[in-house]
């Protein structure tokens, strides 16, 4: 079950940042963009969407690569809880080569510039 988190800027409207947590993907999305699968057939792993301080944007992260891929997504979280992967692991960003963290908490607003980026809610969504 991927877990999602939303941080708002503090100072104007629009800046916002979602970072996911151990999202599955599927056959049907590339590794540089990989995308939400609903769970059935194909699940080729895991993927987070992290916060790149560099490029001030949210960009995916492989987790977890299945080799082969599995038929349902129950596979891909056992599979990340036999390696010890907790889901907030840091990557490198595609786009810059950056560094990937798993919070946004305190980064700049990437809109305004100005304002800083506060957790203001949490959720879990259903695998
Ligand atoms: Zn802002
Ligand atoms: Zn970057």
């Amino acid at each position: 079950m991927a877990f999602s988190r939303l941080y708002a800027c503090d100072t104007c409207e629009a800046g916002e940042a979602v970072l996911t947590f151990a999202e599955t993907w599927g056959a049907d999305s590339s590794e540089s963009a990989p995308s939400p699968y609903p769970g059935f057939g194909n699940v080729q792993g895991l993927f987070s969407m992290l916060w790149c301080r560099t490029c001030r944007a949210v960009r995916p992260c492989i987790l977890l690569r299945l080799q082969p891929p599995a038929a349902h997504a129950v596979v891909a979280y056992a599979e990340a809880q036999r390696q010890g992967l907790t889901g907030y692991e840091a990557g490198v960003c595609q786009e810059c080569q950056g560094a990937l963290i798993a919070s946004g908490e305190g980064e700049p607003c990437p809109v305004c510039a100005i304002g800083t980026l506060r957790l203001i809610g949490e959720w879990e969504d259903a695998a």
